[in-house]
């Protein structure tokens, strides 16, 4: 059985793709990467940034990898956060304050104008360089105040379209159901069974 190895250390990451290589018969075994390459992040888009994680962890474990970059992109803002989500307000990984400067730079943008879409990119590489990346998209509008205590990030101010409710307020099997990150993940079922069979 051929082995994939996941670069991350996120245990819902690792159950989300296993579970979808299982559904779709797929028989790799999916295992997480505890230690994986520090790479810098120096892509300008989520592709190019997933592609150098997943390359640097194939070639350091000899496994075909898997990597994925992910963020939020304000129609308002141009596309910002994007790349830089995880560190807008200046510190990498501060949930809170990136959710607060990002509610306070639009405080005066009203409902009709506060599209926003969650994107990721998830790459396989494997050993030999071959590489492909895929995308998963899930749109929605910006809430002015948050709301729900699930998930992560901006979950609390992004509400899907056609939803009533955040992505903080949904379970998270019905946030997979839906998300960029799920819809990345199960784009990448063909292009495991085209490379690695
Ligand atoms: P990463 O690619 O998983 O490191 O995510 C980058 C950043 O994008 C996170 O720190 C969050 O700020 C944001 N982000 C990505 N995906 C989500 C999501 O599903 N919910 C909320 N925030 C997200």
């Amino acid at each position: 059985m051929t082995r994939l190895i996941l670069a991350t250390r996120n245990a819902g990451k690792i159950t989300e793709l296993r579970s979808i290589l299982a559904d779709a018969g797929l028989p790799h075994e999916l295992v997480g990467a505890d230690a994986y390459p520090d790479v810098k992040e120096t892509g300008v888009t989520f592709a190019e940034n997933a592609l150098l994680k997943a390359h640097a962890l194939a070639r350091a474990t000899g496994l075909p990898a898997v990597a994925d970059d992910s963020g939020l992109c304000v129609d308002v803002l141009g596309g910002a956060p994007g790349i830089f989500s995880a560190r807008w307000a200046g510190r990498h990984g501060d949930d809170k304050a990136n959710l607060d400067l990002l509610l306070a730079q639009l405080s005066d943008i009203d409902a009709a104008h506060r599209g926003a879409s969650f994107a990721c990119a998830a790459a396989l590489a494997l050993p030999d360089g071959t590489e492909r990346v895929v995308e998963g998209r899930l749109n929605g509008t910006l809430r002015h105040t948050p709301a729900g205590t699930n998930g992560f990030g901006y979950d609390p101010i992004l509400q899907p379209e056609g939803e009533t409710r955040t992505c903080a307020e949904l379970t998270p099997a019905e946030k997979n159901a839906i998300s960029h990150r799920g819809k990345a993940f199960r784009a990448l079922v063909p292009v495991v069974r085209e490379l690695l069979g």
